[in-house]
């Protein structure tokens, strides 16, 4: 309750009002004290002298009673050198009245308080009004041998006046309260013109925040606290602007990022997530969330999470993978110094499927080039360590020759294929007439076709025109080609057509009529790397097993699909699109 009344008290008064009002009631304090101090000084000294004037009186009585032998009657007359208005009383030491002056008759004094002080102490005074008479008194008692001697004055407006301290000093008091008073206003004034400038300051920061015109503060202490506190506020607000921008960037850049991001403060409340985010949650989660706080519940991140729980953790980085729905995740997760982290995924399902392409690459490569280096290596070693007939000997050295030949073969399909993965840039496009390049090929040809009694039906239209790269293209033609010459058998015919064409692309179809491949399991695995259908078999007739592997790039690098099935009169066929060259484009080439 009081510190509501404080509170409601501290809202209403300014700062210079608080200040005035403390100064004023401490020095109210202080100069009352004074006050009172100084009255009941003044006060004990005037009734000590009162007093001792009365001490005079009561030995008077004494003396006069010792000197007449206690004849009380002397009293009477000694009542007339003393002051109008006195009152003498004698009392015995059991408080029995012996003589009043202005009372005959009267009761037992041995109770009064001026009597029971005179006892104690010798003497004793009072101020009351007497029960005997009803006049106000100011008692003096003394204590004798036999009796108490008692003078009293009437306490009436002379006596009053004769023991009130004298008001001068008050006065002086209140002069010099009044002066300390304007000296205090003046004073919390000047605190309260630096404070409100603060004041005003502050509220001026909070209502235009950072563009805040320049504030002039007093040049005293306040001002430079002020003007430093100015300074800081403004500078702070500069950095939080910095901040903010950065913050702003960093959220652009999370949000474009290609990376799931969730940033977790310590205790795992989300503070900010991207889109992609929760698209990889779910794709790794097998329920559909909306929360990424759902992560720490989920057994497939389950690894990232007992990470975080491990309270004795040196790292503050940890990697996983995870895999869901037929995808590969990596999953990071990286923890700040306060303790909040981020856990980043990404989706590698493409660059595992590279490494792992690679891999076998690699394995494929070693197995492929195995076979030609040993019977290159039989051949010679069997002339170099056997004699034997000159012709034969030759036969020896052609077949070493031959495998020669498949090794320099092998060597640039692998490096015509790396070539359109990994520098695509390096080849340039052309428009390219389809029909005189298949002419070109055919002639190129003309000895195997003539010996395995190929034929070849060139049907694409003339003003068929591809967007692409001619040595690809020559490339795709080229493989197909070689492909019927070695597998297809003899006396086939070869078609080549265009048979259909849309906005964008012509649909080519090239075709033979001989053994095919029936086995469908085949026929959906023969664009492998080294896949070949009968392994032994066709790696001895020469094929390096990346012939259909190169058709399948370079038709994707054309941004067109290959596909191939068993023609309707046997044999096989190559479905395939490639881009149209646009009159558009030829403009843009010039
Ligand atoms: P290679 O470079 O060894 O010729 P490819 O990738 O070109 O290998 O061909 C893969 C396999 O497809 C070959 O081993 C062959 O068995 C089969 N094949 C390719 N073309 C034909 C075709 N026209 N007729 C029958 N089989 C074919």
């Amino acid at each position: 309750m009081s510190r509501i009344m404080k509170e409601a008290g501290s809202l209403k008064l300014t700062y210079k009002q608080r200040i005035f009002l403390w100064f004023v009631v401490m020095f109210a304090a202080f100069t009352t004290g004074i006050v009172i101090f100084e009255q009941s000084r003044e006060r004990q000294d005037k009734t000590e002298a009162l007093t001792s004037r009365l001490d005079v009186y009561a030995d008077m009585v004494d003396a006069a009673l010792r000197q007449h032998s206690g004849d009380r009657s002397t009293l009477d007359s000694l009542e007339t050198l003393f002051p109008a208005g006195i009152r003498l009383t004698l009392i015995d030491r059991q408080g029995a009245v012996l003589y009043d002056n202005a009372t005959p008759t009267i009761e037992n004094h041995a109770a009064r308080p001026e009597i029971v002080r005179a006892l104690e102490q010798g003497t004793g005074t009072n101020i009351r009004t007497s029960a005997s008479n009803s006049v106000e008194y100011l008692y003096y008692a003394k204590r004798f041998d036999d009796y108490f001697v008692r003078v009293s004055l009437p306490y009436d407006i002379r006596v009053r006046h004769l023991l009130k301290p004298g008001g001068l000093f008050l006065w002086y008091v209140m002069a010099l309260f009044a002066v300390v008073l304007l000296l205090i206003n003046y004073v919390a004034g000047r605190f309260g013109k630096s404070i409100g400038q603060l004041k005003d300051f502050t509220l001026a920061a909070q209502r235009d925040g950072a563009d805040l015109p320049p504030f002039d503060f007093p040049d005293d202490e306040l001002g430079e606290i002020g003007a430093k506190i100015s300074e800081s506020y403004s500078q702070l607000k500069g950095s939080r602007k910095k901040i903010a921008l950065e913050r702003e960037k960093l959220l652009q850049h999370v949000h474009s990022s290609e990376e799931g991001i969730c940033f977790f403060s310590a205790d795992r409340s989300v503070e900010f997530h991207n889109g992609l985010f929760m698209q990889y949650l779910n794709m790794l989660s097998d329920r559909a969330e909306g929360d990424p706080g759902a992560l720490f519940s989920d057994p497939v991140f389950g690894k990232a999470v007992s990470f975080l729980d491990d309270v004795q953790r040196s790292d503050s980085y940890f990697e996983t993978q995870a895999a869901g729905h037929g995808r590969c995740f990596a999953l990071r997760v990286n923890v700040f110094e306060d303790g909040s982290f981020e856990v980043v995924v990404n989706d590698v399902t493409a660059q595992e499927k590279t490494r792992r392409l690679k891999q076998e690459m690699t394995g494929n490569i070693a197995h492929e080039l195995r076979t030609p280096v040993t019977s290159i290596r039989g051949y010679l070693e069997t002339v170099l360590e056997q004699e034997m007939a000159r012709d034969r000997e030759r036969l020896f050295l052609q077949k070493a020759y031959d495998q020669t030949l498949t090794l320099s073969e092998l060597i640039r399909d692998m490096g015509l294929i790396t070539k359109i993965e990994e520098a695509p840039h390096s080849f340039s496009l052309e428009a390219v007439p389809i029909r005189p390049l298949v002419e070109s090929l055919v002639g190129e040809f003309e000895p195997q076709l003539r010996e395995r009694g190929i034929v070849v039906e060139n049907n694409v239209p003339d003003d068929v025109v591809v967007n692409g790269n001619r040595n690809l293209l020559c490339s795709v033609f080229r493989n197909l080609t070689d492909n019927v010459v070695r597998y297809a058998g003899e006396n086939v015919t070869i078609r080549i057509g265009q048979y259909n064409e849309d906005g964008g692309f012509h649909y080519f179809s090239f075709s033979d009529n001989g053994i095919g491949i029936p086995d469908q399991h085949h026929l959906t695995r023969l664009f492998e790397r080294f896949y070949r259908v009968n392994q032994g078999r066709t790696r001895d007739s020469g094929g390096s097993g990346l012939g259909l592997s190169i058709v399948r790039n370079a038709v994707a690098f054309h941004r067109g699909t290959i596909a191939a099935k068993n023609a309707a009169g046997g044999g096989l066929e190559f479905l395939f699109k490639l881009p149209k060259w646009q009159e558009s484009q030829a403009v843009e080439g010039e």
